[in-house]
C-alpha cells in the first residue's frame, strides 16, 4: 500500500472497557484504514475525582483481555507509567515518537467526550498532532461536534471526522452500577472482562472467587 501509514489511538478510563469502546474503535479502523489502534487507558485522571477510579492495573488487565481476540488492537502503558496527570496531547506526542516522521494519526472519542477533551487541551495543538473520530449515535444530530466545529478554524474543521456507532448507549458508568446492584453486564463487556470484574469483586459485586478465604482470594484484590 502507498502513502503514509495511518494509526488509531483510543483514550479513555475503561473501568471498565465495554463493547461501545471496541465497537466504535473497530469501525474507526475499517473505515479510515487503520493499521492499528492503540488503546491507552488513562492514569488516575484528575477529572474523574469525584469517584473512586480503580486501580491503573486492573484497568489496564482489562483493557488487555477485551482486546486479544484482535489482531489490530494493541495496549499502551504510556499514561499508566507516567506520573502526574496526563493529557491527551502529550500522549500523542510520546506515542508519535515511535512512528515514522509521516505517520497519520486518528484520536477516536465519542462525541460526549470530544467537548472534554478540548477544555483539558489547546484544540489547536491537538488538531496538529492528530485527526479525530468522534463516535456519534445514528442518526443522532451530534450538537457537540457542531459546537466544535464552530469554535476551530475553517481549516481544521476537516480533520474532525464522525462515525456512527450502534453500541453508543454502553457506558462504564451503567456497567458499574448494575455490577454493584447485582445486575447482568454479560453482552456489554467481552465475557473475559465480565469475569474479571466479578473474580476481583470490583465495582461492589459479589466476589465469586476464594469464597472459602482461599490462598488465591487476597490476590484478586490487590
Ligand atoms: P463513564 O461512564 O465512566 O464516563 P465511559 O463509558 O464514557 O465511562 P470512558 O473510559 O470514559 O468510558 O471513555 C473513553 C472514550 O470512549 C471516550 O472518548 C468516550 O466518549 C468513548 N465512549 C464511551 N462509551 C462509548 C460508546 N458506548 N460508544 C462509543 N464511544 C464511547
Ligand atoms: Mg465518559
Amino acid at each position: 500500500m502507498h502513502g503514509s501509514r495511518a494509526i488509531g489511538v483510543m483514550g479513555g478510563t475503561f473501568d471498565p472497557i465495554h463493547y461501545g469502546h471496541l465497537v466504535a474503535a473497530e469501525a474507526a479502523r475499517t473505515c479510515f484504514g487503520l493499521s492499528e489502534v492503540i488503546f491507552v487507558p488513562s492514569g488516575n485522571p484528575p477529572h474523574k475525582a469525584d469517584r473512586s477510579v480503580s486501580t491503573p492495573e486492573h484497568r489496564f488487565l482489562m483493557t488487555v483481555l477485551a482486546t486479544t481476540t484482535n489482531p489490530y488492537f494493541r495496549v499502551s502503558r504510556v499514561e499508566i507509567d507516567r506520573p502526574g496527570p496526563s493529557y491527551t496531547v502529550d500522549t500523542i506526542e510520546a506515542l508519535r515518537e515511535r512512528l515514522e516522521a509521516d505517520a497519520r494519526v486518528y484520536f477516536i472519542t465519542g462525541a460526549d467526550a470530544v467537548m472534554e477533551l478540548m477544555t483539558w487541551n489547546r484544540p489547536e495543538a491537538i488538531l496538529q498532532m492528530c485527526e479525530l473520530i468522534a463516535a456519534t449515535r445514528p442518526g443522532y444530530p451530534p450538537a457537540d461536534i457542531r459546537r466544535l466545529r464552530k469554535a476551530i478554524p475553517e481549516a481544521n474543521a476537516k480533520r474532525v471526522h464522525t462515525i456512527e456507532v450502534p453500541a453508543l448507549a454502553i457506558s462504564s458508568s451503567d456497567i458499574r452500577a448494575r455490577v454493584a446492584q447485582g445486575k447482568p453486564i454479560k453482552y456489554l463487556v467481552p465475557e473475559t472482562v465480565e469475569h474479571y470484574i466479578l473474580k476481583s469483586g470490583l465495582y461492589g459485586g459479589q466476589q465469586v472467587v476464594g469464597t472459602g478465604g482461599g490462598p488465591l482470594s487476597g490476590f484478586w484484590r490487590r
